[in-house]
Formats: structure tokens, sequence, C-alpha cells
């Protein structure tokens, strides 16, 4: 059994002399969530980027199961099981919570050709968006309007989002980020309980949070990994002491 659900070798990516991704190769497992870190400009969002395909690889290669999905459209990745959380939010604020997430399981229906195809579709769909709202712990808030939830909340909106199209790999991009202590322990326990079935690339700076879930952990400075492995392993691995965690 290979549980290794994106398999990415040798990943660079220069914006003209720049490397942001220099020679990356990462692995995601299902039912693991390796988490990667380093300063502002390591290159973590192009790595992202890079794994959904906003961005085309300079060089190196991409697997998603047994495809191979290096150049591929950004849409077609995402139906081919890929979802990814932006840094800055999709949530269309007028609509409710519910509308939301109903609108982004519509974005992964299948194309209907006939109007039975249609009627189960729709079904499908809002299943779908009824899953994913249940998940994501908003299935009492879903007839609130987006805009004036908390902070909190469109953080656990945008994840409902983006498992609304039934991913199986999750790339989350500092889903914490603004959060106070008892939002980010909720985001924290969402992500404990999605862990199970889905692979996930966290990107994230609060160390704690990274601490309390990552099963791997992978550091970059200036486009390189300089560690990855087991969190313990890397958080006393010299390297990272000098470059990152003991700063
Ligand atoms: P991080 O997310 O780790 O903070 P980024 O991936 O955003 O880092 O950026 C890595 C490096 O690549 C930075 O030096 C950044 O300025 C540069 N960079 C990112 N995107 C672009 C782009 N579209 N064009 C040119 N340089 C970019
Ligand atoms: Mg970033």
């Amino acid at each position: 059994m290979n549980d290794v659900l994106l398999s990415a070798s040798h990943l660079t990516k220069r914006f003209g002399g720049l490397a942001a991704v220099n020679d990356v190769s990462v692995d995601l497992w299902l039912g693991r969530i390796h988490a990667v870190i380093g300063p502002n400009g390591a290159g973590k969002s192009t790595l992202t980027n890079l794994l959904s395909g906003d961005l085309p690889p300079t060089s190196g290669r991409i697997m998603l199961g047994e495809r191979e999905i290096t150049g591929r459209s950004p849409e077609r990745i995402a139906r081919a099981g890929l979802g990814r959380s932006y840094q800055k939010t999709n949530i269309f604020q007028p609509f409710t919570v519910w509308e939301n997430v109903r609108l982004a399981a519509q974005s992964r229906a299948p194309r209907p050709w006939h109007w039975l195809a249609r009627a189960t579709s729709f079904a499908d769909t809002n299943e779908r968006a009824e899953r994913a709202l249940e998940l994501a712990g908003l299935t009492h808030r879903r007839d609130v309007v987006a805009g004036v939830t908390a902070h909190g909340e469109q953080r656990q909106l945008e994840i409902a989002m983006t498992l609304a199209t039934s991913p199986r790999v999750l790339l989350l991009d500092e889903p914490l980020a603004g959060m106070g202590t008892v939002e980010a322990e909720s985001m924290v326990a969402l992500l404990q309980r999605l862990k199970a079935e889905h692979a996930i690339m966290l990107v994230e700076h609060d160390m704690d949070a990274v601490f309390a879930l990552a099963d791997r952990l992978t550091v970059m400075v200036n486009g390189q990994v300089i560690s990855s492995g087991e969190p313990a392993q890397v958080r006393s691995d010299p390297n990272v002491q000098a470059a990152y965690l003991g700063e």
C-alpha cells in the first residue's frame, strides 16, 4: 500500500536570477500533516503555488497519485483532487456561509450532458457542501452572512470551501494567520480532524500549532530545504537552530 498522495521531486522555480524554490522534494502522505516553515521570503508560498499549478515550475516533477500534474492548470489539478486555501480570502462577503460553500462545491461539479445527470449532480453538490460545512464545524452558522462572521470563522469557512471540492490533498497557507488563542485552538482541532482523510501540507508561522500538528517538518531558507524529517529531530538540528528557530 502506498499512501503517498502527492510526490514532488527536485522542484525549482526561478524568477529571473532568483531561485525562489531551489531543488525541493516533498511527499505528502494520507493521514499526515507535513508542516513547512521558514522565514519570510523562504519560498513557502511559491512552493505551494507550484504544487497547486498556480505557477509552473522551472524544473522538477509533481505526481498526484499515479498522475503526473507538472505544468497542468490549477483547474485540472483541483479536479484531480488537490485543494488549497489562499493567504488572501476567496470568500464572497454578501453571501451566507452556506451559499459560499455551495458555490465552491459547484465549481467542482461534473459537467452535466443530460437533464438526468443535472439532477444527480445537483444532489451530489448539495451533499458535498453539507459535508464540508459539517467537517469545518460551521453547520450552526450556515445562514449567517459571511461578511459579519468573526475572523476565525472566515478562516474556517475558507477551509470548508476548499473541502467542498472533495480534495484528497490539502495545501494550507497560514490558516492561523491573525488568530487569537481561542480561534487558533479551534483551527488546530479542525486540522487534527481533517488529517485522517487527507494528506495535508501546512505552511504556518505559529510554532505551537506546528509542533502540535506536524508529523513531518520541513524548514526552508532562501528557497532551499535546510532540514526535513520528524519534528523533534528537525527542531534539534543545529542548522535549524542557527538559521531559524534560534533567531
Ligand atoms: P514565503 O512564502 O516563504 O514568505 P515566497 O514564496 O512568497 O516566500 O517568496 C520567495 C522569494 O521569491 C522572495 O524573495 C520573493 O520576493 C520572490 N518572489 C515570489 N513571487 C515572485 C514573483 N511572482 N516574481 C518575482 N519574485 C517573486
Ligand atoms: Mg508566504
